[in-house]
Order: C-alpha cells, then sequence, then structure tokens
C-alpha cells in the first residue's frame, strides 16, 4: 500500500473541527476541478512534501494539546487505505478524526466511517449545474449518497455551501437548502466565495458575492429550517 501523501498543514485551528482545538493534514489529489478551488497545488496526485512518519510523531506529539485530526485536502479519501489506515492509527491516540470531503467517494466513506467521528461535506451547487462547477457528471450522485450515508449514520455533520455567484443564484440557494432540510441536514454553514484566482474575464463583483447575506427574508427562511446555521462572510 502507498503511503499517505500530505501536502499541507494547519498545526492549530479552532474553527476546523466544532468545539475542539484541531490541526489540520491536508492531502494531495482531488478527481474534482472545482472552478473556485482555493489549492489547486493539491488537486494533482502525486507526492507530498511532508514525511507521514514524521508527521505522526508530531502528531503523537499533540496529545494532550489537540484534541482533534482533520483530514481535508484536496479531497482526503481519494487515497483510499492509505487515509483510512491513517485515521486509525490517529484516533489509537485518542483523537477525534475529522474529514473535509466533496463526497465524491461514498463507497471510501463507508469503510472510512469507523474511524471518522464528525465530517463537513460540501454541497456545491444544485444538480443542474454541479458538472460546470466542478467538471465532473456523476459527483453530484456521489455527493448525495455520501450525504444521505452519513445521516443514516446519525454521526455529527456539517453541509457546507459555498456560494460563488458565477454558478449559484439566490433561488439556486432555496433549492439547495430545501433539499438539505428534506434530507434530515441539521447543521449548514454558508460560505461567502472568496475571489481567489479570479482572472479578469470571470470575475464578480463585491455586491455578487453578498447578496446571499443581505437577503434578509432568505437569512430568516435558511435560519428556519435547520438545528444550526453558520453564515461564514
Ligand atoms: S473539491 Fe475542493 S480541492 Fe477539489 S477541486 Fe474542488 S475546491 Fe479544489
Amino acid at each position: 500500500m502507498r503511503e499517505i501523501q500530505i501536502g499541507g498543514l494547519v498545526s492549530f485551528t479552532t474553527i476546523d473541527y466544532p468545539d475542539k482545538l484541531a490541526a489540520v493534514l491536508f492531502l494531495v489529489g482531488c478527481p474534482l476541478r472545482c472552478a473556485y478551488c482555493s489549492n489547486p497545488h493539491l488537486i494533482d496526485v502525486g507526492d507530498g512534501p511532508y514525511d507521514p512518519t514524521k508527521m505522526f510523531d508530531w502528531i503523537k506529539s499533540r496529545v494532550g494539546r489537540l484534541e482533534a485530526i482533520v483530514f481535508s485536502g484536496g479531497e482526503a479519501l481519494m487515497q483510499g487505505d492509505a487515509t483510512i489506515g491513517y485515521m486509525q492509527r490517529v484516533r489509537d491516540l485518542g483523537f477525534a478524526i475529522g474529514l473535509h470531503t466533496n463526497g465524491f467517494y461514498p463507497d471510501l466513506l463507508k469503510r472510512a466511517e469507523p474511524f471518522v467521528d464528525w465530517i463537513g461535506l460540501d454541497y456545491k451547487a444544485t444538480r443542474a449545474k454541479y458538472e460546470s462547477l466542478v467538471g465532473n457528471s456523476v459527483a453530484y450522485d456521489q455527493m448525495i449518497k455520501s450525504l444521505d450515508f452519513w445521516i443514516g449514520t446519525g454521526k455529527d455533520f456539517e453541509v457546507r455551501v459555498t456560494c460563488d455567484p458565477r454558478f449559484i443564484t439566490l433561488d439556486d440557494l432555496r433549492e439547495i437548502i430545501d433539499d438539505c432540510a428534506m434530507r434530515g441536514v441539521k447543521k449548514i454553514a454558508i460560505q461567502k466565495y472568496q475571489p481567489h484566482f479570479e482572472d479578469a474575464e470571470h470575475a464578480t463583483t463585491p455586491e455578487a458575492r453578498d447578496q446571499f447575506f443581505k437577503d434578509d427574508n432568505l437569512r430568516n427562511y435558511i435560519n428556519s429550517k435547520f438545528e444550526s446555521v453558520i453564515w461564514r462572510e
């Protein structure tokens, strides 16, 4: 089995795992090509610059100081058994395990589930617009399979919607909200799109990016649908 390939580390964070002090490992490789990807250096499969053994030793040194280790990416499950085996070893140290995922690998999520305590799942657009945003025709259906599976586990999770005005309208956001509520999502995060790598041709305006946060009717509607709504502006 190939060793896990780690492309980045945030050694301390209070915002990437709910109510726990955490570190985040960014794994190399992603099957999607989202128009707004903020980690383009991580999406191609390749060797990660971090030595997995040294990283594990470092994680071990955080016992008693951190409470959770979050696997992010890229798409952490793309590395399959290498990721799952590493999660298991880290969990055996006593850490809670978080996973930030685009939901593309529902079968791997099922295999990883015994070692994962919480996930943050991206719901990126409506079914109609998913492919144009992520560049993959089956990504929406895969994500929904992952979402429905995780809901069935009864474990904690958060759905995240990044409001890129090039791919989401106010009506689209309502459609996503209604679908999530219908499926049984309890916690959702509405995230402002950050234009990290926009070229002039596809530039968005501050007004377009802000519209999802300024519409009081929509905001009240979303707040009424879930136990918890985080507005990441
Ligand atoms: S799923 Fe995440 S890492 Fe992969 S291309 Fe999209 S934004 Fe980038």
